[in-house]
């Protein structure tokens, strides 16, 4: 399961270190490949690469900076965190899923138990989405 604030796996990172690294026609040694992949380890992939593909077009002389490309992920998720936001919430009675009812919990029987499971619909559930979003910005207020 994967869900839209879930961290990148070193390995994927790497794969991103590499990809920037040729877009920049750089060697970087392993030393500042650890660092990079240290700064960017609290980020989802998707953001990752997000910023990534922003520094690439970006282009110039310099290799960006670790914090440069944390920064352009960051962006990426603040821009996706505003379009989640910003999508009109569905009408109270009609779900997005019917599955989960947009709680983004599904029900399956299990050798005849029943057990909960994250639902399928996380990854396109603007409901669901909206409402993780606005659950977790509530917890880092308190
Ligand atoms: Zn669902």
């Amino acid at each position: 399961m994967t869900t839209l604030y879930q961290p990148a796996s070193p390995d994927a990172i790497d794969k991103c270190i590499a990809r920037l690294a040729v877009a920049f026609q750089r060697q970087i040694d392993a030393a500042t490949v650890k660092v990079y992949r240290d700064t960017m380890s609290d980020l989802p992939l998707w953001a990752i690469e997000a910023g990534e593909l922003q520094l690439r077009r970006k282009g110039g002389t310099f290799f960006p900076s670790a914090p440069e490309w944390h920064a352009a992920a960051q962006q990426a998720i603040t821009g996706r965190e505003h379009e989640v936001m910003t999508t009109k919430p569905s009408a109270p009675d009609v779900y997005e899923c019917q599955e989960c009812r947009d709680t983004g919990w599904g029900e399956v029987d299990r050798d005849g138990k029943t057990v909960c499971l994250p639902c399928t619909c996380r990854q396109w559930n603007t409901t669901y989405r909206r409402n993780t979003i606005s659950s977790r910005k509530f917890q880092e207020r308190a």
